[in-house]
């Protein structure tokens, strides 16, 4: 069964929609004795997977079902904040129901990031992943809502064509929408009202750990979860489209090693040796060479999850910045982390320095479209333009000419030989206009 499974999951293109997007057939080869639904939703302003929990849960569990039975895992938690109330009566009674007696809820506190793979397995299990590693070592595996509805429809020989997300900030109307994926961001924002000021940045992806796109003629992948339009110079997209040269030279002169960085970054509270105030010391000349390259080392811990730059640090400096560069370059060198074997050391304070999002909200002056958008149905565009690499490991190989008329679902993208990749396919009825620059171009008919 389990090969079946996996193979199911290869065919229909499914990857991680939460995050990099990692190849789901890669992470459902293994065997495990627990799943977990990440349903966290911690980055503030999305709204998709609550929306798919209240909406889909019958599909979701499907697809958890599948996992557990593809990894062997006697146990399914679906892990989500109590304050999604609608999504949380869904999962309760849909687990009620349940007559196999593996799935459980678990209410997870509101604080960020309680949707990092890390944290959640803390919360949830009480184990801590080990430095550099990933659930699987301590038997988990761990994906997120949309990725077991995906699979779910992978069970019926569905691919993966569309993609839920959400729509916020300076637009005409927030919006959950359901979009094939290869649809242009233009697009998205035209559907949701258009941007209600001239000037504007759209971050992709949630306020603390998306990018600014340079432009909106991008189209929405696999693992878009999100649209935020803001001015350029508001507090969340200032940083982010600031030189990465100078906002390191700013971070590492300003910092005045007070350490809040390293007291309130979730990694370090797991007990792992990441200390980014330490580590903005490494461009200040003072160090020891022996002593640059053991401190670098820890940069590789990091999750780049923001918040020692967006909320601990009073010197509104970028630690998440600097030690993003850092991991670049260790990883250019071929640097991986070695752990010395030792067991992690939870901060018995851990609790009391979390995050409330609610505060996040505040800070990132955010407040303003907390608005917990309605799911507005799915748009359906004329044209899209599907990237045959939205996923780690190597692009797909085009499978489709000039003129050829597909249907959504056919197959336009092949995993290259012995590589790790995504197969990818069309996502509207239409005929292919055209195939350049590692992009699948279609025109609806
Ligand atoms: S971004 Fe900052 S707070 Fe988050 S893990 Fe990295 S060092 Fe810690
Ligand atoms: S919080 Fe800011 S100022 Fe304080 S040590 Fe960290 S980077 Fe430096």
């Amino acid at each position: 069964m389990k090969e079946q499974i996996v193979e199911k999951i290869r065919n229909a293109g499914v990857v991680g929609a939460g995050g990099a997007g990692l190849p789901t057939h890669v992470k459902a080869n293994a065997t495990v004795d627990t799943v977990l639904v990440n349903g966290a939703s911690c980055e503030p302003l999305l709204s998709s997977d609550p929306h798919l929990m209240e909406t889909e849960i019958d599909t979701m569990i499907r697809g958890l079902h599948a996992v557990m039975d593809c990894t062997g895992a006697s146990k399914g938690i679906i892990c989500l904040k109590g304050k999604h109330a609608a999504a949380m009566a869904s999962v309760r009674e849909a687990v009620s129901r349940d007559t196999t007696g593996r799935l459980e809820a678990f209410e997870l506190k509101d604080f960020y990031p309680a949707g990092d793979e890390h944290v959640l397995v803390h919360e949830v299990l009480g184990k801590t992943v080990p430095e550099g590693g990933i659930p699987l070592a301590i038997g988990a595996v761990v994906s997120n809502v949309e990725t077991f509805c995906n699979i779910a429809a992978a069970m019926d020989d569905k691919p993966v064509t569309h993609r839920y997300l959400t729509v916020t900030g300076e637009v005409g109307q927030h919006m959950v929408v359901k979009v094939p994926v290869g649809t242009m961001v233009a697009d998205v924002l035209a559907h949701a009202g258009g941007a209600t000021i001239s000037d504007y940045k759209v971050v992709d992806g949630g306020p603390m750990m998306g990018r600014v796109l340079p432009d909106t003629a991008r189209p929405v992948t696999k693992t878009t979860s999100g649209l935020i339009v803001l001015p350029p110079d508001h507090t969340v997209v200032a940083r982010k489209i600031m030189d990465p040269d100078r906002v390191r030279r700013i971070t590492t002169s300003i910092c005045c090693q007070c350490t809040h960085c390293t007291d309130l970054c979730p990694r370090n509270l797991l007990g792992h040796s990441l200390h980014p105030h330490k580590l903005m010391r490494i461009f200040d000349g003072l160090m020891s060479d022996e002593l640059i390259v053991e401190t670098a080392k820890e940069a590789l811990l990091c999750s780049e999850c923001g918040v020692c730059e967006k909320f601990a640090c009073p010197m509104m400096v970028s630690p998440r910045e600097v030690n993003a560069q850092i991991k670049k370059i260790m990883r250019q060198q071929g640097v991986r982390w070695e752990s010395d074997g030792s067991e992690p050391v939870t901060n018995p304070f851990r609790s009391d320095r979390f995050v409330p999002t609610s505060r996040l909200i505040q800070r990132l002056n955010l407040t303003k479209y907390d608005t917990h958008p309605a799911y507005a149905g799915e748009f359906v565009p004329d044209r899209v333009t599907i990237p045959l690499a939205q996923h780690i490991g190597a692009p797909a190989q085009c499978r489709v000419a000039v003129g050829e008329t597909v249907s959504a679902g056919d197959l336009i993208g092949e995993i290259p030989e012995k590589a790790m990749g995504a197969r990818v396919h069309a996502s509207i009825n239409g005929t292919v206009e055209s195939v350049a620059d590692g992009m699948v171009v279609i025109r609806s008919c």
